[in-house]
């Protein structure tokens, strides 16, 4: 099983980039994000309890997140490995992914992280919001605070895998099928 983690600030296009990634190298695509959207839309205990924090643009607890994670890595066997987008966002994340990994006999085949700047990252959301309406998309308020947390709590990550030896950038900037070439390029090597 390959365990591929796609990783990058909010609007850097991974859940864009995964459901190619998926499509193309039959894999399962997981994404935290649309899990808890999905609790959510169905009204769970769990659902009410992300969305007040979602809508603000915290993080989710990770207990709850990784105990998704979990869930999922059990539940689906027909592909031939899973695109984490979205998951890990903290370092206790990450730990936690290499637990549940090493319990499964298995490791992170590779962390491919899409890369723009944050001048981009409000322009992009933005536009994301005109399409998909996403609550979380619409004020920048709420965007800042969400740019905010992947600086304190996400990009931390990136020097937890530099030092694993499994990190691969990609710059995120151009269109959709150019960074989809840089990370097909990187896919075949796997
Ligand atoms: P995303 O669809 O990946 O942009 O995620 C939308 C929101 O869901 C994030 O801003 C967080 O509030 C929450 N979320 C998604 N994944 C995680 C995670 N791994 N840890 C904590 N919160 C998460």
């Amino acid at each position: 099983m390959k365990y591929i983690v796609l990783f990058g600030p909010p609007g850097a296009g991974k859940g864009t980039q995964a459901v190619n990634m998926a499509k193309n190298h039959n894999l399962c695509h997981i994404s935290t994000g649309q899990l808890l959207r999905e609790e959510i839309g169905a009204g769970t205990e769990l659902g009410k309890q992300a969305k007040a924090l979602i809508d603000d643009g915290n993080l989710v607890p990770d207990d709850v997140v990784q105990a998704m994670i979990e869930g999922q890595f059990k539940q689906k066997k027909t592909c031939e490995g899973f695109i984490l987008d979205g998951f890990p966002r903290t370092i206790a994340q990450a730990n936690a992914l290499e637990d549940i990994l090493s319990k499964l006999s298995s490791k992170i085949s590779a962390v491919i992280s899409i890369m723009i700047p944050d001048s981009e990252i409000m322009t992009r959301i933005k536009h994301r919001a005109s399409i998909e309406g996403r609550a979380d998309d619409t004020s920048e308020e709420i965007i800042n605070n969400r740019i905010e947390t992947y600086h304190q709590k996400t990009q931390p990550i990136i020097d937890f895998y530099k030092e694993k030896g499994n990190y691969i950038e990609v710059d995120g900037l151009g269109s959709i099928e150019e960074v989809e070439k840089k990370i097909s390029a990187i896919m075949e090597t796997l």
